[in-house]
């Protein structure tokens, strides 16, 4: 019933996907976030509060968790 973030199915290597825009946020080491000044292979999790979708500004909230394949 609850549709806040479901922290526990969030890990350290989960892509994380905007519902508003379909970006989607990889905590892959050899990416990053330059703009937002992000150290590449920061989870999800790890992210600061400020941190909002870098294309529509959606807060984290708003991402859904992407089944790793
Ligand atoms: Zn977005």
């Amino acid at each position: 019933m609850s549709a806040m973030l479901d922290s526990q199915r969030i890990q350290d290597d989960t892509r994380m996907e905007c519902r508003i825009c379909w970006y989607v946020y990889d905590p892959d080491p050899a990416l990053g976030d330059e703009l937002e000044q992000i150290p590449a292979g920061t989870s999800f999790t790890s992210l600061p509060s400020r941190w909002s979708c870098p294309q529509c500004n959606a807060a984290q909230e708003m991402f859904l968790p992407l089944a790793n394949e």
